[in-house]
């Protein structure tokens, strides 16, 4: 049996370099609390990223419930059912209704001509996701959001680096929210942050990810403990040297699944956008099961069977789980694109240390898993470019 290949795998900065920062940590004994490599990484990361000013947190969770505490939103909030859990436990979390619409079929974003149907008196935002880091539509997104006094939260975990005309997409909204996990484009083994875009802002939320305290005998709010420690900071500087190589890597094998996919009947994806710098958080790719010849699920299963290891992201919907399914927002008829995006979809793996005789292990497999009577159209037809997918 060939070796298991899982849809991503982190990648480490070298071990010694790290022994040299423990070594310094050890000496210091200063572990967490704004340490000497928390404000060096804090620094240095908000120069990478082309942004004004950032707060460093334990996780991306965290910093997404932090956010929504900085602004006070309450009440109901219009976000996508299209991404990961932790967009609307974040919601819940704080007493939140969450308010799901429908996304967009080009790039399965939050769906701006959705959001105005769902405002209601007691909405308070927005929370959209920049989905595989493909941006939303930030100008459209804006001028609701401006219309209606409602604040705007990115949730930007996937869109580490994505940058638009050269401008970072973490500059959109009133702040953006991202992720340093594991399995993240840029990882601090467990991390996060907050932009926000002035001084005032970054003091309450460093505030806040600190139990609220603005000084020794001050509480300001009712905060949490979210700070990044010394360990992570310091690993995260490091990562920092080695983040534009590993976007590099995951760009080549990005362009390789598209040009041997490219053809296949029923098998669609994603084309980079003009003007956007993008990084390449994830390979998904959408079945069509009438011209594919077979169900996503048995595609994910054949692919399992040669040991590759993809994930139906984002399947289920958020709006399908226990939590949220007796919401309004969340039947399936508000949500068709969704609805029908989330039974397409499988992510394939991407990762900087993948290789590109494993990504062929892929294709392979999916090209030889479809039925014959379907294949010889393929030779005829292309989807490449051909969005949207219906
Ligand atoms: C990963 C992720 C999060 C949560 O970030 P953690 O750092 O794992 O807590 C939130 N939203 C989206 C869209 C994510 O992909």
């Amino acid at each position: 049996m060939e070796k298991k290949i899982f849809v991503t795998q982190p990648s480490l900065p070298p071990l010694e370099e790290f022994e040299v920062s423990l070594k310094q940590i050890w000496e210091s004994k200063i572990l967490t609390n704004n340490g000497p490599y928390h404000k060096l990484f804090e620094q240095e990361l908000a120069e990478y990223l082309g942004v004004k000013y950032l707060s460093l947190f334990s996780n991306g969770t965290l910093a997404l419930m932090t956010a929504l505490q900085t602004l006070r939103i309450t009440g109901e909030v219009i976000t996508t059912p299209y991404s990961f859990v932790a967009t609307t436990h974040a919601l819940w979390w704080n007493n939140i209704k969450p308010v799901f619409a429908d996304i967009e079929p080009d790039y399965f974003n939050l769906d701006p001509d959705k959001i105005e149907a769902a405002i209601t008196p007691r909405t308070t935002a927005i929370l959209p996701v920049h989905v595989y880091g493909n941006p939303c539509k930030l100008e459209k997104i804006k001028q609701i959001a401006d219309t209606y006094g409602l604040s705007l939260i990115y949730d930007a975990a996937h869109a580490f680096g994505v940058k638009i005309n050269g401008e970072s997409i973490l500059n959109y909204g009133d702040l953006s929210v991202i992720s340093f996990h594991a399995t993240k484009v840029f990882n601090t083994i467990e991390g996060g942050a907050i932009v926000c875009h002035d001084a005032k802002t970054k003091q309450r939320i460093d505030y806040l990810k600190n139990f609220g305290f603005a000084g020794e005998t001050t509480v300001i709010a009712p905060g949490i403990n979210a700070k990044m420690n010394e360990l992570q900071a310091a690993y995260g500087l490091l990562q920092l040297k080695y983040v534009r190589q590993n976007i590099e890597k995951r760009r080549e094998i990005a362009m390789y699944y598209r040009s041997n996919l490219k053809g296949i009947n029923g098998i669609s994806y994603l084309d980079d956008i003009e003007g956007v710098d993008h990084v390449y958080p994830y390979f998904p790719i959408f079945v069509d099961e009438e011209k594919f010849g077979m169900s996503r699920d048995a595609v994910y299963e054949n692919l399992k069977a040669g040991n590759i290891f993809g994930r139906r992201y984002f399947y289920p919907l958020i709006s399908q789980f226990p939590s949220y399914r007796g919401l309004v927002s969340a039947k399936k008829e508000n949500l068709p694109i969704a609805e029908k995006v989330a039974d397409k979809v499988i992510c394939l793996p991407i990762y900087p240390d993948l290789e590109l005789d494993d990504v062929d292990r892929v294709i392979r497999i999916i090209r030889e898993v479809q039925p014959e009577v379907h294949q010889p159209e393929a030779a005829l037809q292309t989807v490449y470019g051909e969005f949207p997918i219906y």
